[in-house]
Order: C-alpha cells, then sequence, then structure tokens
C-alpha cells in the first residue's frame, strides 16, 4: 500500500474556501483531506463515501450550522464514532459547552494556532485509533484470537433479525471437543490451550463466506452461525469442518474414538418468526450436539424437524 493510502484522512467542513484551504495546506504533509462546503454537503458526502477518521467542523454556516450536522452525525450508527472537533471564531462559553453537548471531542478557536490545530488532530486520530483497536481485542478471545461469546451474542442478535425481516433460514452449529478433559490430563494444560488455537483455526478456515461468523462459545465449545443458510447448507459446513479437524491429525492417546483429536457437532436450522427467540436455534443445536455425543462422538447430528432427537 503506498502512502496516500494509510495515512489518516480528515474532513474538513467549512463554507469558507480560505479556511479549508489553510486548514489543508496545514493537514497535507501527514493526512488525507477532503472538504465541504456546508453541512449538508458534509452529510451527503458521508452517506456514499468512505468515512474520515477525524471531522473539523465549522460551527456558522448557512443552511444547517456546525451542532446540527454534529448532531446528526451522533445520531447514526454508522457515523458516531467518527471524533468531531468543532472550528469556529464563536469563542463564547457557551458556545463551548454546547459543542461538548452535542458530541465534539474537541474545540479549536478561530484565527488558530497551527501548531494547536495539528497537535489536537493528532490525538484525537491516536485516541480514535486506540478506542477501535480495544473495541477490537473486547470482542475476540484470547486464546484463540476468533470472535469471542460476547460477538456470538451480538452477532446472532443481528442476523436473526435480518433474517427475520427477510424470512431467510438461519443455522447453527455448536461443537465440542470430544474427551477433552483427558486430552489436558494427559498432555497438560499448555498443550491443551495449543490443541484449542489450531482447532479453531481449522473451524475459521473451513468458513470461507465471510457472512458466517465462527467464534468460541465456552472452555473447548465452538460455534458457527450461518446466516441465509438452509439445513442442507449447513450440513455441508459441519461435514467440511469435522475433516479439517480430523485433518489436524493431533494424537489424542486416550480419545475413545480416534487415535486423534476429533469434534462433536449439532446442526440446526430454523426460520425465525416473532414466536421464536436466539436461544430457541441454540437450544436445539445443543439437544442435537448432544444426540452426536451419545450416538458415538466424531459426528454431526441434526434433530427431527418436530424436535424429537
Ligand atoms: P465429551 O467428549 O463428552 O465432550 O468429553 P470432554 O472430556 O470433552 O468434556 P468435559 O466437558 O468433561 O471436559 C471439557 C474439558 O475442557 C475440561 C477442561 O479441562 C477443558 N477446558 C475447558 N476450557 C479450556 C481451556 O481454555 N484450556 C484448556 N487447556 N482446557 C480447557
Ligand atoms: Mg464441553
Ligand atoms: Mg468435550
Amino acid at each position: 500500500m503506498d502512502q496516500e493510502e494509510t495515512r489518516p484522512k480528515v474532513f474538513i467542513v467549512d463554507d469558507e474556501t480560505v479556511s479549508i484551504d489553510v486548514l489543508a495546506t496545514l493537514l497535507r504533509p501527514d493526512y488525507r483531506v477532503v472538504s465541504a462546503k456546508s453541512g449538508e454537503a458534509a452529510l451527503a458526502r458521508l452517506d456514499s463515501h468512505a468515512l474520515p477518521d477525524l471531522i473539523l467542523l465549522d460551527v456558522v454556516m448557512p443552511g444547517m450550522n456546525g451542532y446540527q450536522v454534529c448532531e446528526q452525525l451522533k445520531n447514526s450508527v454508522r457515523t458516531r464514532d467518527i471524533p468531531v472537533i468543532f472550528i469556529t471564531s464563536s469563542i463564547a462559553e457557551e458556545d463551548e459547552t454546547q459543542g461538548f453537548s452535542v458530541g465534539a471531542v474537541d474545540y479549536i478557536g478561530k484565527p488558530f494556532r497551527p501548531a494547536i490545530v495539528l497537535a489536537r488532530v493528532r490525538t484525537h486520530v491516536e485516541l480514535k485509533k486506540r478506542g477501535d483497536m480495544l473495541e477490537r481485542l473486547a470482542i475476540l478471545d484470547g486464546l484463540t484470537s476468533i470472535p469471542n461469546r460476547r460477538r456470538f451474542d451480538q452477532f446472532m442478535e443481528y442476523e436473526w433479525s435480518r433474517s427475520l425481516r427477510y424470512a431467510h433460514p438461519f443455522s447453527l452449529l455448536l461443537m465440542d471437543i470430544d474427551f477433552f478433559k483427558l486430552y489436558n490430563d494427559h498432555y497438560g494444560h499448555a498443550q491443551g490451550d495449543a490443541c484449542l488455537r489450531l482447532v479453531a483455526e481449522a473451524i475459521s478456515r473451513s468458513m470461507p463466506r465471510t457472512v458466517d461468523l465462527a467464534a468460541r462459545y465456552g472452555g473447548e465449545e465452538f460455534a458457527c452461525v450461518l446466516p441465509a443458510t438452509h439445513e442442507a447448507g449447513a450440513t455441508a459446513v459441519a461435514e467440511r469442518i469435522l475433516q479439517a479437524v480430523r485433518g489436524l491429525q493431533i494424537p489424542h492417546a486416550h480419545s475413545k474414538v480416534a487415535d486423534h483429536v476429533t469434534v462433536s457437532i449439532g446442526v440446526a436450522s430454523m426460520v425465525p418468526t416473532l414466536q421464536r427467540q436466539p436461544l430457541d436455534l441454540i437450544t436445539r443445536a445443543d439437544q442435537a450436539l448432544y444426540k452426536a455425543k451419545r450416538s458415538g462422538r466424531n459426528r454431526l447430528a441434526s434433530l427431527d424437524y418436530d424436535g424429537a432427537a
């Protein structure tokens, strides 16, 4: 990637061309700079373009003023995390307070000192980057680096409501490593952790569709959420996962079903309705997993349509 693409992007919104030019000249060595000359134009651009890392927003503009623009940005899930700094000549204390109350992160008075503008922009771009990183970490499992239970819960809720709207089938796989307690007891906890990492990786590799999610569900249990997928499709994914984990050929001297590590998988599918909850699908997948365990492990299972095991 060339430098042009990796530099943070700053969006300047000001009705005066001179202000835009001065700020742009100042920022251009370190940032990609885009601009708009009104609040309306700014919102339209944000709607249809890749989002900037920071917005420098003039307060006094004909049409929408900066506070109104900021309020709209903070009301939209898409734009609410972009830091906004007001740049303005109205420096009364009430104005500053209003700026912060609509969600701005900082305030710079005109005429501005270039060094101050650069320092504040740098600070807030950096803070945003760290915030994004923390957010990513908060949804990843520390051991396996795949999405964690928290992310699984969020994703299930979100995709469930989408499937409900479009009346799409929705599938879930729950899987559990076979005789993993015996594996830990024999090979030790550190080796157990290494095994979990390899299995997580094999599961993720078996799911190439970007709309699907593989997560660590609990200790040695994993889950795959497959939106817009019917049971036949989900079963095919489960088959691939069974093969991928067997293919790792991780020795398991104490497994009662193979000489290597294997998993059991419960497959469940349903078309969401208003009477059903994500938990209903999880329960079915869990029952199917139990069925796979009972009928010999190292296999997949699903329930009959009426829910009988
Ligand atoms: P089954 O085939 O019926 O699933 O038997 P199992 O032994 O796999 O099931 P059980 O639930 O009895 O044991 C799960 C084991 O997983 C117990 C625990 O020591 C181990 N485990 C859970 N989380 C971790 C972890 O983060 N690291 C390691 N190393 N082991 C874990
Ligand atoms: Mg278990
Ligand atoms: Mg187990």
